[in-house]
């Protein structure tokens, strides 16, 4: 995908946040995987590459990078015990009745309308794919995964909406 960035998209800021969720362990393919599952029902011979090109769409994007950037912070300092309480204690241990790690990957699904909610709620209640290891690996003491879940099933579920615009 080699098109001239339009003013939504922030090219340097795309390297930065596909480092840190490598660095958290979720690769661009991983979330790409998610996508293809979501829609592959939807679209004749849907096929990974294509999958990957709209995730690479979804993470250009600046409102999606400001979103990933912060969950993935939060993560980290939770992890590191640099929250204060009880913030600390309810992100540690991803407890159920928070529900900002949610509305916070809304600001990504939400660059592609209706379509992204619809599909983000149904990533989320699946657990699909990567997600369902990285909830499990959340649990961990040292790991906390609260946000980063969320992000990725959120850009999954952008991406899958992407295609349902181009292709439905
Ligand atoms: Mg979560």
């Amino acid at each position: 995908m080699d098109r001239t960035p339009s003013r939504l998209e922030d090219l340097e800021k795309r390297n930065v946040v596909v480092e840190r969720m490598q660095k958290r362990g979720v690769e661009l393919s991983d979330i790409a995987d998610i996508t293809l599952d979501l829609q592959h029902p939807y679209v004749d011979g849907l096929d990974h590459d294509t999958c990957l090109d709209h995730v690479e769409r979804v993470v250009r994007k600046r409102e999606v990078q400001h979103a990933i950037l912060t969950g993935l912070e939060f993560d980290e300092l939770a992890e590191k015990d640099l929250l204060s309480e009880p913030l600390l204690s309810i992100i540690k241990n991803d407890y159920s009745l928070y529900g900002i790690d949610e509305i916070l990957a809304l600001a990504i699904v939400n660059v592609y309308g209706t379509i992204g909610f619809t599909n983000f709620g149904y990533v989320d209640k699946k657990k699909m794919g990567i997600i369902k290891s990285l909830d499990e690996d959340g649990k961990k003491a040292d790991k906390c995964h609260t946000f980063l879940d969320d992000i990725v099933g959120a850009i999954a579920a952008a991406a899958a909406s992407s295609i349902a615009h181009r292709y439905g």
